[in-house]
Order: C-alpha cells, then structure tokens, then sequence
C-alpha cells in the first residue's frame, strides 16, 4: 500500500498563469481529498528551465488561494515529504538516475544535436510511424562512456526500453490502457542541463510524496505508459491514475486562447463568482448522480467520485457559465452581494456617490433578478447612481405623447403632496391621476419611467421612484418634461 490515507496531488508548471484546465484538475484532485478525508499537495514542475516565467509560482498559487483550494501541503507549507518545488530536489533524482544507470534500465546518451537530427530526417524518409532514438549510445562499452564522463563530453540519460512488450495499466476514466513498447522512445531521463525530465522527477516524487491517485489531465495519457516502465524499473507501486477529459471549445476543437479565455484570473477579473466559476468547472467532465448542477462547494465533496467523471471531452460553454453566476448570485447572502457592489462602485465613475447601505441593498433587490455580474447594477441601470443624461429616442417615439408632460405635471403635484412616500403611494398616486385623466395606467407610467430612468427597461418603475426618492424623483420629472419634445 502506497499510504494508508489517500494523497493526491496538483503538480502544475509554472508557465505563467492558472488554466482553467489546471484548474479543473487542480479542483478534482482537491475534492477527491476533502471526500476522502485525504491529503491534497501542491507540487511545483519547475524542471523546464526554458519555459519559467518570473512571478508564475506566486500567480498560480494566488489563483489557487482566490478559487479557495487550500492545499494541504506544498511550497509554504512544508510536510514531511518536502521540498515541494522540483527545482529543491535535484539530488534525490540524480540518484534514482543512477540507480536505473546501474540497473541497465537507462544509459549514458552523448549523441550529438547534428546526428540526432540526421537520424530523424532519416527516419522520416523511411516514413516511420514515428521517429525513435535508434539506441546507438547503449551499445557503448563501460570504457568508452567512463571516458566521455571524464572528458566531459555533454550527455543526457535516456530510458532503456525494450521492444516488443506490451504496457498496460488501469485507469479510473479511460478503463484499461494498452500500449506496447514499440511505440514508446528512449525518453531522456536527465537533460543536457543535469535537469530531470517531466517523466522521471514526476514519477520519482509521486512516489517519494506517496501520491496515491494521479489525477490529471488526458494530454498526459501517452506519457504514462513511460512512467508505467520507470515505476516498474524502480520496483515501486503504481498509484491509481485517472485521466480527465479534454476541455473543448464548443466547435470540439481543444480548448484555446483563440477562443476565449484560458486564465482563472481573467474569469476572476470579469467579476464571476468564484463558485460559479467552481461550479462550473466542476461540470466540465463529471456530473452527480442526482443531477443537481447548481452546487456550492460543499455539496460538490459531498458528491464526487471518480467513478462518475466521463471520458469524452467536455465543452466549454461560456453561456452556461453566466447563467451559474446567475444563480450564484441569488444564492449569496446579501450583505455579500453589497460589499461586492462596494468594490465595483468604488471603481467606478460613481465612487464618490453616497448611498446609504440601506438603499445599495434595495437597489441590490431590484436588480437581482436582471444581472449577469454585480457590475452589470451600475453599468445596466446607472439611473440609481445618476439622473438620465439623455433619453431613448425609440422609447420617445413610442411612449411619449402630446399629453404625456401633462399628465407627468399632474403626477408632480400629487408626489409633491405626500411627505416620507413608500413604494405603494408612489403607484397610487400615479393611478389617481390616471383615473381622473380617464387614460390607462399605462400613458403614465412609461412616460414616467423614461423621465426617471432614460430607458424603457429595468426594474419595477416604483422601485425606481422609492430608491432614488421623492426630491430626485420630481426633479426627474421637471427635467424630463422641459426637455423631451413628443415625437411627430
Ligand atoms: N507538470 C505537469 C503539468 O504541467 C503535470 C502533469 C501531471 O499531473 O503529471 O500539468
């Protein structure tokens, strides 16, 4: 047995920011721990020098912090099995290089860049299936590799495959995976640089970590019949692997920068919910069994397995995104959803508008039902936050009639009369003056929704007139009546 309790971990390159593949996989992974009352380890891949970018490690762990996947532990957070970062660990992979040295599991490779790229042009005018090292450096005698080392000849340290067996190993999505030797390459072990490759540091610290389940993204699927020989060499346990499907973009192409964002932080940054964005990634490749899909985090460790994570690619599908932020939103506490509109106004042109906590909350209420993203309240109905500063012409030319000042004058003076209105006085007045005008309720009231609002939509008109209040509200109207001229 690997461990007695399940580990598993999230073992992302530092290349820049967080994918939301990462952080699908990164999230699987970290459910399947809390479930399993397990551990959930961050480990750092940084072993491709060519492709470290500054700030990465402190970006991505931010993105991971902001979605709230804690880890259990990893750079920061040292455990037992430390160091968390692959660049901390060279010597413990040199030695397992050596050891497979030894073993005639791996070999000595000073093969030139020239005669490895004339053995490849030759391999493909053989048009082979695919180029493989032809294993010259293996058949060196022990004298002649002493002598290279001594000469201090460049190397790399390739794996020995031999040729003609089959590889196989179970997967917890894709089932049982068969491949055979004859496509796998003499994969180097350790680079030019004395660098491990991905496959023998991520095989060597799966198992020094005693990572238990690994579970990561289909596009490492063919790497793992490597790592199944390099575990076999070694005479280590296989952990259980589960290969999650690809994300695809809705036209089933692999999920790309081209087509939309990638980056956690750019979902974050356009202001969805950080468990809306869980939610919904959570749904890309599995579901549960009761088909609930609106799901707080909770709920989600309460219900994932493994067993239910499909095979086939998962669509991306932004538009089912928006509409978990939706529900989201009208599952936040309220005084949440205010601190959040807080920050947006703060930025905002209206920062140094002063509304009261009460009154942000009844805005809050009546744009609940409308919005996307709780910046779609300042951007969608800048009317609470200002007065119109133009009016919808086709909403002129539909509502605003001859009589519509008239009737508007009329509904000022009754307004005019109430002290401290409430919601309901606003409605009655308004239908007062309809029934002493003998017009619907109507020719009132969408005239009065463009005096106040400058628009032909939005929440309810008395919502309107209650929150931006008596004063604002007959101000409206004096400025609408002087300024909108009934179209011909
Ligand atoms: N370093 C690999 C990556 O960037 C890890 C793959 C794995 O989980 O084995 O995704």
């Amino acid at each position: 047995m690997i461990s007695d309790i399940y580990r598993v971990r999230f073992a992302p390159s530092p290349t820049g920011y967080l994918h939301v593949g990462g952080l699908r996989t990164a999230l699987y992974n970290y459910l399947f721990a809390k479930k399993n009352n397990g551990k959930f380890v961050l480990r750092i891949e940084d072993t491709d020098r060519n492709r470290l970018v500054e700030g990465a490690e402190e970006k991505l762990i931010d993105s991971l912090n902001w979605s709230g996947l804690t880890f259990d532990e990893g750079p920061g957070k040292e455990g037992e099995f430390g160091p968390y970062r692959q660049s901390e660990r060279l010597d413990i992979y040199k030695k397992y290089s050596d050891q497979l040295i030894a073993q005639g599991d791996a070999y000595y490779c000073f093969c030139t860049h020239e005669r490895l790229q004339t053995l490849r042009e030759e391999q493909q005018k053989q048009k082979l299936p695919q180029a493989k090292y032809d294993k010259h450096c293996l058949h060196l005698s022990k004298d002649e590799v002493a002598k290279n080392l001594a000469d201090g000849k460049s190397y790399v340290v390739r794996l020995n495959v031999k040729p003609g067996l089959p590889v196989v190993f179970d997967d917890a999505v894709k089932n049982r995976v068969e491949f055979t030797t004859e496509v796998i390459d003499d994969q180097v072990l350790i680079k030019g640089d004395g660098f491990p490759t991905y496959h023998l540091a991520n095989v060597v610290d799966d198992h020094l970590m005693k990572i238990t389940h690994v579970i990561r993204g289909e596009e490492w699927l063919t790497s793992t019949p490597k790592h199944v020989l390099l575990y076999n060499a070694l005479g280590w346990e296989l952990p259980v692997f589960a290969h999650l499907p690809l994300l695809l973009n809705p036209d089933k192409s692999k999920l790309s920068k081209r087509q939309g964002d990638v980056a956690v932080e750019d979902y974050r940054d356009k202001g969805y919910l950080k468990k809306a964005l869980i939610n919904f990634v959570a749904l890309l490749g599995w579901g549960p069994q009761d088909n609930q899909e609106i799901l707080a985090i909770d709920d989600l460790i309460e219900r994932f397995s493994l067993d239910r994570v499909n095979s086939s690619g998962a669509v991306f599908n932004v538009d089912k995104l928006n509409w978990l932020n939706e529900q989201h939103l009208k599952l936040t506490d309220k005084n949440e959803l205010l601190d959040l509109l807080k920050l947006e106004l703060a930025d905002s042109e209206y920062k140094d508008v002063n509304l009261t906590d009460t009154k942000l909350l009844m805005i809050i209420e009546s744009m609940l039902e409308r919005i996307t993203f709780v910046k779609d309240i300042i951007t969608g109905s800048s009317y609470f936050f200002e007065a119109p500063k133009e009016y919808d012409e086709t909403v002129i030319q539909k509502q605003w009639k001859e009589n519509s000042a008239d009737l508007l004058k009329q509904l000022k003076a009754e307004y005019e009369k109430i002290n401290d209105p409430v919601k309901e006085d606003y409605e009655k007045s308004l239908r007062t003056v309809a029934e002493k005008n003998e017009v619907g309720a109507g020719k009132i009231i969408h005239p009065l929704r463009l005096a106040v609002s400058g628009v032909g939509g939005g929440p309810g008109v008395f919502d309107i007139t209650n929150i931006i209040g008596k004063e604002e509200t007959i101000k409206r109207i004096e400025a609408a009546i002087e300024k909108i001229k009934p179209a011909n």
